[in-house]
């Protein structure tokens, strides 16, 4: 095959928000919609503002009465333009209009699929690794994603962390000289106000044994007007922040979110992103390869492609693993390696990720007189072979032979 004759996936036409903004909005001017205080105050909340919007289909009708109770709805304006009206397929809309596949829990799901109360040394941080830690901040966010890991707590209001609980965090980190990396976390951390998030980051910069803070926020995508300037200010101040944010599909791609991810560069955030791999929504490799030649162009690295885990209420977007594992042998060679993420699956009860990666590695490893011959198989299939040995020491057995 030529590799020439094979055209790359691209985005056509990357839209604003504004300009599919459905009807109901049709007389806000293009400075209220670009006002991210105007964009939290008109948050779609409940069922019948949701139908201001789009027409529920009878089995949204029946979960959105059915969930009230489990998980609360919540979609900006900007991310409810970007639903396509007509169609009940919508990527967009099924990441966050509630669908009937909530109410299922099967005996083996999990309440915290991540074990993440289980390695809480106080109730903001998560500590599992030995390096680093999650630092929950909020249990807020502009969009709920119906996907959420975590829906046992984000968007419950009586959760939010207080400020003593975040206090006793910041306390733990200063105090643990072995984590070098921060993950601040929440529910989404721009939730809360520039000042309030300039305490936390400015503590957090201060501390002599952190190499890395880092932010992760569904704002770009959800809600990009919220990197304002007062925020590009304050993560200029407090960088170099890394940055990882949450596109899970080309429809999410628009103007705005561009103006956001150039905001953050340059306040010298570095940009990666961590994708959900969800059935019905990405699970489709023409979708994800445009999706990362976009964020590449961003300057936002694909980080993750992240395995739907045990989660409760989530079972009817998650793809069986071989499904990832094929996504990730479509991009490999087809797309720039910058644009390939690593699949992982967070492993119940605290595990940890693993990568999950296909088998490039052809039958087995057959031996001879200098160590082993294995045959791959590359990205097109074509086989071939390498002869796998320790150079070192055949280097150092010619080298002797040759003195003597
Ligand atoms: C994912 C995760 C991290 C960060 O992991 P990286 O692989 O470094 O991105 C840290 N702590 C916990 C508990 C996590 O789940
Ligand atoms: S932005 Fe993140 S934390 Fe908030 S609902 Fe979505 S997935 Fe959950």
């Amino acid at each position: 095959m030529d590799p020439t004759t094979a055209p790359p996936h691209v985005i056509e036409h990357v839209p604003s928000s504004y300009d599919l903004r459905p009807a109901l909005w049709r007389d806000i001017t293009r400075a209220q919609w670009d006002d991210w205080i105007w964009q939290q105050q008109n948050r779609i909340r409940t069922a019948a503002q949701l139908e201001a919007v789009l027409e529920p289909t009878p089995s949204e009708r029946e979960a959105l009465r059915s969930t009230q109770d489990l998980f609360r709805i919540g979609i900006t304006p900007h991310y409810a333009a970007l639903i396509e009206r007509e169609a009940t397929t919508c990527p967009v809309r099924l990441q966050c209009v509630p669908q009937l596949g909530e109410t299922v829990v099967l005996p083996f799901e999990l309440e915290d699929p991540l074990g993440e109360e289980a390695h809480m040394p106080v109730p903001s941080v998560t500590h599992r690794y030995p390096d680093r830690v999650l630092f929950y901040v909020t249990h807020h966010c502009p969009v709920y994603c119906r996907h959420c890991t975590r829906k046992r707590k984000v968007g419950a209001p009586q959760s939010a962390p207080r400020r003593d609980v975040i206090e006793e965090g910041l306390r733990y980190i200063e105090s643990t000289p072995s984590i070098r990396d921060v993950l601040v976390s929440g529910g989404d951390p721009l939730t809360l106000s520039n000042e309030r998030l300039g305490v936390i980051l400015r503590r957090l910069r201060r501390i002599a044994h952190l190499d890395v803070i880092r932010l992760g926020t569904r704002n770009p995508v959800t809600l990009p007007q919220r990197i304002d300037e007062g925020l590009e200010s304050l993560l200029r101040e407090v960088g170099p922040v890394y940055v990882n944010t949450h596109f899970n599909h080309p429809s999410e791609a628009t103007r705005e979110a561009e103006g956001a991810l150039a905001r953050l560069r340059a306040a010298g955030c570095v940009l990666g992103n961590q994708m959900v791999l969800l059935a019905g929504v990405n699970d489709d490799a023409v979708a994800v390869e445009q999706l990362n030649r976009w964020l590449l162009r961003q300057g936002c690295r694909p980080y993750y492609v992240f395995q739907a885990d045990m989660a409760q209420g989530i079972t009817h977007m998650r793809t069986p693993l071989e499904r990832g594992i094929a996504l990730m042998a479509a991009l490999r060679g087809r797309l720039s390696g910058l644009g390939v993420p690593q699949f992982v699956i967070d492993l119940p009860g605290g595990g940890g990720k693993v990568p999950l990666v296909p088998e490039y590695a052809q039958g087995e490893p057959r031996p001879d007189a200098w160590g082993q011959r294995r045959v791959f198989a590359n990205w097109r299939g074509e086989r071939f072979e390498f002869v796998d040995v320790d150079g070192a020491r055949l280097v150092s057995q010619a080298l002797s032979g040759r003195d003597r």
